[in-house]
């Protein structure tokens, strides 16, 4: 079996893939063979270039809008692509936000907003994909959360609840599903440089940043897209449930 053939006949659903880490996670399933279906929110243009982008070196992939928490959009996305292809067999839980404050200037929207996006979105896409993949005894279900839901992070208290709470959710779900061959895995990023935060971090930042990463450089969003190819291929079959941290030895 060659590498571009790992994943291939299979079908994959990656939330939140218009850009960033998703984007590069949509593009590395399909260099493994799989069919992608990149959705967005609101970047109409972009998922479309990423789609393109796939296809333009033999790849097959659609875009597919959809806001993960909102459950009419999580049960349509699922459907879609069942209409689309008549499977799924891997679903990225990768949509995320941030909006952060300080716990005394953090609204109640702020807290519901982030939680709604990064935790409810998942439940509701997991558990819409859930019955196709119980069906065909097979299945690989990938949740991006981040080393702040391990280890915490001042101004972040909704996204790292949201974080901690899909690593629970992670587990919880792995349990249930072990039994049906279905895997169910988290992957923990710490800091990923995808072109935005990283660059606008001043030079002094960047370096207090750095000091605190053992391996003194920012992780790639490809260093996360090889962790869930690795997740989703055949080699990974007996693992369920494990939180797997990509921070360049930050958290421990
Ligand atoms: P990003 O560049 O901001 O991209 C976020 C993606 O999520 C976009 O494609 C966005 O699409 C989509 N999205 C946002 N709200 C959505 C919704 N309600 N429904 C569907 N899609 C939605 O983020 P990123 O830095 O690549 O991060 C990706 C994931 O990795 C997130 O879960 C994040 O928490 C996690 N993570 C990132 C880092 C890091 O250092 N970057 C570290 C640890 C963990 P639209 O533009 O169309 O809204």
């Amino acid at each position: 079996m060659t590498e571009a053939q790992r994943l291939s006949e299979q079908v994959a659903l990656v939330t939140g893939a218009s850009r960033g880490i998703g984007a590069v996670i949509a593009r590395r399933l399909a260099v493994d063979g799989a069919r992608v279906a990149v959705n967005y929110q609101a970047s109409e243009e972009a998922a479309r270039q990423v789609a393109q982008g796939i296809t333009d070196v033999g790849g097959e992939a659609v875009v597919m809008s959809g806001d993960v928490s909102r459950e009419e959009d999580a049960d349509a996305l699922v459907k879609s692509v069942i209409e689309q292809w008549g499977r799924i067999d891997i679903l990225v839980n990768n949509a995320g936000i941030t909006r952060d404050r300080l716990l005394l200037r953090m609204t109640p929207d702020d807290w519901d907003r982030v939680l709604e996006v990064n935790l409810r979105g998942a439940f509701l896409c997991t558990k819409y994909v859930m019955p196709h993949l119980i069906r065909r005894r097979q299945g690989r279900v990938v949740n991006i959360s981040s080393v702040v839901g391990i280890g915490g992070n001042a101004g972040q208290a909704n996204y790292a609840a949201s974080k901690a709470g899909l690593i629970g959710f992670t587990k919880a779900v792995a349990r249930e599903v072990a039994s049906r061959n279905i895997t169910v895995n988290a992957l923990a990023p710490g800091f990923i440089d995808t072109g935005g935060m990283v660059d606008q971090m001043t030079e002094e930042a960047r370096k207090t940043v750095l000091g605190r990463i053992p391996m003194e450089r920012f992780g790639s969003a490809d260093d996360v897209a090889e962790a869930v190819s690795f997740l989703c291929g055949p080699g990974a079959g007996y693992i369920t449930g494990q939180v797997i941290t990509i921070d360049g030895g930050m958290v421990g």
